[in-house]
This record gives C-alpha cells, structure tokens and sequence, in this order.
C-alpha cells in the first residue's frame, strides 16, 4: 500500500471502469463515434464526464461554461446532469466538429440547455461580461487551445461566483510538463499556467492526476 497516486495499469483501470462507469447510450454511442475519429484522443475520458457530472450536482450547478467542445462528449454529460432549466454556454470554433455532436444531443434530449457559441472563446467570454453576467456561472471546464489557458482563466475568474469550480484539462499533459527538455509551445504553456494558478490566493485548488490531469479551482 502507499500514500502516493495509484499507478493505473490497464487491469486496475478496467476494473475502475467496470465498477464504477455509469454511462448512458447517449454518451456510449458519443464515445464510440469520437473514437473513429482521427483528433479521437481531444475527448475527455469516460470516467471525467462522470465526474463533472457528480460536480455539477455538489455544487447544485444551474448555469455552466465549456471551452473546447470537439465532438461533444463533455458538454453532453454536464448537460445531462444540469436541472431541466439550466444552461450550459459551450464553446468552440469548428463547426465540423460540434455538428457531429448535435445528434447526440437531440438523442439525450439535452439540445435545449446546450447554447452552442461558434467563435475563439475569448470573445465569448468577453461578450458575457459585457452582458453583465458577471458571478453569474457556477461551473466551467476549460479544454480548449492550451497556449490560451491564462487568458480563458482570467476571464471566466470574474465570471464564476464565488464557491463556484472552473476545472481544467491536460494539466500534466501525458507527462510531458514534468519533462525539462520539451520545450514545445503546448507544454510550455500548461507549465506556466500551472505556475500561475499555484500562485494565485484568490481560488482555492487541487490538482487531480484523473485522465490526462485535472486542476480544479475554487473561487473563494
Ligand atoms: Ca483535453
């Protein structure tokens, strides 16, 4: 036994998944689509939507922010576990990916609490905060362009109220952030980002070695 992190062989992980996965047909069939495709490994890991889900009823979510959309599998799990009058704010600049996404949607019957923004997420964001929607979220998840990672976070801070949860993605980005010769301008940027939220005393976080590393950030 020890006190550090688990190492998931494939046996542990299967096992994980065996009995503790509940994953509707909605998100199976999602899954199984994304996998076909060749940008399969931008979609989250079963398990993490699971999880989002169990966060988005903690926190009694009502209105939600997703940047970084892909084929849909995150935004239909987090949609599925919103009340029937909540809201999630999904961005993402291609069209062909998000169009694959719709059907799964409609099937789950979450396509009225998805408002899908086509657009770079930062002028979404900015649009929301010139629509005075400031403290006005109380979940998003970050998953999108990593070199913009500081930018997306600075300006969903504002617009989380407090006690709220901004959770972001790749944050040990397969290993690579621990590796000091890469120096490539993705995981560059996931480093200095994970610099700038260990740093900042206005959120409280936990950095969670699920999936490909997950940061979640409290507002305080
Ligand atoms: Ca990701």
């Amino acid at each position: 036994m020890s006190n550090k992190t688990i190492n998931l062989t494939d046996e542990v992980y299967d096992y994980m998944l065996s009995i503790s996965l509940k994953e509707t047909d909605s998100l199976r069939q999602c899954r199984e689509e994304t996998a076909k495709h060749i940008m399969a490994n931008m979609q989250i890991a079963p398990e993490q939507g699971q999880f989002f889900q169990l966060l988005v009823k903690m926190l009694n979510v009502k209105n939600a922010i997703e940047i970084g959309v892909f084929t849909g599998y995150s935004s239909l799990a987090v949609a599925a576990a919103l009340p029937d009058d909540g809201k999630l704010i999904a961005c993402d600049v291609s069209t062909e990916y998000t169009d694959l996404a719709k059907p799964f949607w409609k099937q789950a019957g979450v396509a009225g609490k998805i408002d899908l923004r086509i657009a770079p997420a930062i002028e979404t964001l900015k649009q929301l905060a010139s629509d005075g929607l400031q403290g006005k979220f109380d979940f998003a998840f970050v998953d999108a362009h990593k070199p913009e990672y500081i930018n997306y976070y600075e300006l969903l801070l504002p617009l989380i109220r407090t006690g709220g949860v901004i959770a972001i993605d790749n944050v040990l980005w397969n290993g690579e952030v621990a590796n000091p010769e890469n120096h490539n301008e993705e995981t560059v940027a996931i480093r200095v980002f994970n610099e700038h939220i260990y740093k900042d005393e206005r959120i409280t976080m936990s950095m969670l070695p699920m999936a490909d590393g997950i940061t979640l950030i409290l507002k305080n």
